[in-house]
């Protein structure tokens, strides 16, 4: 075994691996970028090494001062995590090329499966099932047209480098081929240097159940079952679980045996990933399933393997990755229950899952989700920490395992419906939705779920009456220094030394809410809300509301859902009137990426005026209303939030 490593990686994962190097007794280096000086994965490790500024290109993938870093700290080993420089051949080669050792497959191993186009026509010669299309060198824009007709509708249109569902475009329509395959090209020329696409059938039904495998340097391969992660929104994973619902013996028999041959095939070692979408149109069967791709590295959801399997992938990496034999063999590694992974995202459901920033003022996770289940949390911030707008906006994972499916499932539904996080918008009462959403706690999952219930999934009740007068309550600052204490005897407290009545002003969302707090003589308060409110008196409330109070803000939380308010500042009045105004500013930082419209120019309410590409993706931004364009961002430049991107003529708002 390694005496010390070095993890090429932040965030959850680098965490994650730290636990693992320590329960070895393997010393852990961690690598850092100027936004994350102050990183859990930095607290952690025994040592840290500086790497760069923030941005991705001057740190993290950095290949040169990571394995600069682990030569001058006498690390033998680096392991990647995932993402950034995981799946690099020439990060390998130059980890290798340094006399140290890569914690996972060959260079020649990831560079067989590192393009999906290869790696097709590669698993089509070893005999795994692959999905129907083309995945030619060719790239006119006539001959990949032509190829989507004889294909056949709906087809998939894949950057071949593509990964984390970026470049992805599926396609219902030839009318609309060009343009889906201009914007797949554009989104992964800017995520991944390279624009070349292969073209799928876009199969019915479709599930995504993947197998995990391991290998090591002695040619033996097992597999440890597989994961289903068909709950997606914009191709990715939001809730993973492990065994897949619904699995027959017949098909888990084919899919594992076709992900063993298929890391035969490339003499891999270290853990990996056979990714197969599966057309369940008319059920299970054993001979609808096609190779997809393969994940040269360990996945973000190997912890549900972990929870079924009592195996630990990272201490299997570092062994293997040492030189030790695979520590199980085939018949030794058996499926115990069911584990749910359900990802929690700095992100706005409601606005089509686009990602979030902002500091976690507030950050809660349960320690047991539900009794007879064992439950693990994944993270790599703390609160106080930011969502910084450079980096992946996951925030942690939480991962439930029980006896079966239903048991892990309400045991995830308990887990998120305690979770805490006020500071950023978040998902969390999304996933809580899912995990209770009819089909899906039917096991009747597919890749299409999450977008035929999109809107029962992302809607959030308005706030009752009694939630906001706790907002008010706590605004005022009735639980003020007495966080655990009965929050009403301290307002009584409060209103006993200053006048008896006080007027709070509240926004949710485009709402103002007046409120009107006034101390009863039995030392009971009432909250006179403005109409359509009523008035709530104290003892109405609960006791203790859960909430938690920030720079300007209260957040109640609900169950899953925070309901978060604003607690302006009068003095700011004229600010907000200001961004009230008739312009549309960035909604993050990001990159003008293409600009549809000019100054002069009539737009109608909807119309796509300019595209912006933030934290690698494209987001269109589209007119709120019709009116004429007095002024518009520039292309190719670059924006902070809530810079102004477009501003309509005074008088043309309609
Ligand atoms: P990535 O590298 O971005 O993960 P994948 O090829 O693994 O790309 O595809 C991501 C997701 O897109 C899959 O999990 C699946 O939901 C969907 N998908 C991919 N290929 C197909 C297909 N041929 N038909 C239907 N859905 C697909
Ligand atoms: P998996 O297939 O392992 O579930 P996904 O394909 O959903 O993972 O996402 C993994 C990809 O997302 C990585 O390849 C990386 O580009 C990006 N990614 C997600 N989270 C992180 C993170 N915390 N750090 C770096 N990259 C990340
Ligand atoms: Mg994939």
């Amino acid at each position: 075994m390694f005496s010390k490593i070095l993890i090429a990686n932040r965030g959850e994962i680098a965490c994650r691996v730290i636990r693992t190097a320590r329960k070895l007794g393997v010393r852990a280096v961690a690598v850092y970028s100027d936004a994350d000086a102050k990183a859990l994965h930095v607290e952690l490790a025994d040592e840290a090494v500086h790497i760069g500024p923030s941005p991705v290109g001057e740190s993290y993938l950095r290949g040169d001062r990571i394995v600069a870093a682990a030569l001058a700290t006498g690390a033998e080993a680096i392991h990647p995590g995932y993402g950034f420089l995981s799946e690099n051949p020439d990060f390998v080669d130059r980890v290798v090329a340094a006399g140290l050792i890569f914690i996972g497959p060959s260079a020649s191993s990831i560079r067989a499966m590192g393009l999906k186009d290869a790696a097709k026509r590669l698993m089509e010669k070893a005999g795994v099932p692959v999905v129907p299309g083309y995945h030619g060198e060719a790239q006119e824009i006539v001959l990949l047209a032509s190829k989507a007709r004889e294909i056949g509708y709906p087809v998939l249109i894949k950057a071949r480098a593509g990964g984390g569902g970026k470049g992805m475009r599926r396609v219902e329509h030839p009318d609309d081929f060009s343009e889906a395959l201009s914007s797949a090209r554009r989104e992964a020329k800017a995520a991944f240097g390279d624009d070349r696409v292969l073209v799928e059938k876009y199969v019915d039904k479709p599930r995504h159940i993947e197998v995990q495998v391991f290998g090591d340097n002695f040619g033996n391969a097992v597999h440890l079952y597989e994961r289903d992660c068909s709950a997606q929104r914009r191709h990715q994973k939001v809730i993973e679980e492990a065994p897949a619902p619904g699995m027959t013996e017949a098909l888990r028999k084919a899919m594992t045996e076709a992900a063993v041959k298929a890391a035969k095939a490339i003499d891999y070692s270290g853990a990996g990933t056979i990714e197969f979408i599966v057309d369940a149109s008319q059920g299970l069967k054993a001979d609808r399933f096609w190779f997809m791709e393969m994940n040269t590295r360990l996945q973000v959801e190997h912890p549900v393997t972990e929870m079924v399997t009592g195996i630990d992938l990272v201490e299997w990496q570092l062994r293997v990755a040492s030189g030790e034999r695979l520590p199980k063999m085939q018949t030794e590694i058996k499926l115990d229950g069911h584990a749910f992974e359900a990802r929690l995202y700095a992100e706005d459901a409601a606005k089509g899952f686009l990602p979030a920033t902002g500091t976690l003022h507030h950050l809660k996770f349960p320690d047991v989700a539900a009794k007879n289940t064992a439950m693990r949390v994944e993270t790599g911030v703390r609160a106080g920490d930011a969502i910084s707008p450079y980096y992946d906006p996951m925030i942690a994972k939480l991962v439930v395992h029980a006896g079966d499916r239903d048991a892990a499932l309400r045991g995830l539904h308990k887990a998120l419906a305690r979770t805490e996080v006020a500071g950023s918008t978040v998902n969390t009462a999304f996933l809580a939705a899912l995990a209770t959403d009819p089909d899906f706690v039917a096991g009747d999952v597919d890749t299409g779920l999450i977008g035929r219930h999109q809107q029962e999934l992302v809607a959030i009740p308005e706030p009752n009456d009694e939630t906001i007068a706790a907002a008010a309550l706590a605004a005022a600052g009735a639980d003020a220094g007495t966080p655990a204490a009965d929050p009403w005897s301290s307002l009584a407290g409060y209103a006993h030394f200053h006048t008896l009545a006080r007027s709070i002003r509240l926004r949710y969302g485009e709402e103002e809410i007046q409120a009107q707090l006034s101390a009863r003589r039995d030392g009971r308060f009432q909250v006179a809300l403005a109409a359509p409110h009523d008035t709530v008196n104290s003892h109405d409330l609960r006791a203790a509301p859960r909430l938690a109070r920030w720079p300007g803000h209260v957040t109640v939380f609900e169950g899953a859902i925070g309901y978060t308010f604003a607690v302006p500042d009068p003095l700011a009045k004229a600010d907000e009137a200001a961004a009230a105004s008739g312009s549309l500013r960035a909604p993050m930082p990001g990159l003008v990426k293409l600009v549809r419209a000019a100054e002069g120019d009539a737009v109608i309410k909807g119309q796509p005026l300019l595209i912006l590409e933030a934290m690698k993706m494209e987001h269109s931004i589209a007119a709120p209303h019709d009116g004429v364009i007095a002024e518009i961002a520039t292309e190719g430049s670059q924006v902070s939030d809530g810079t102004v991107l477009v501003r309509f003529a005074e008088d043309s708002q309609g």
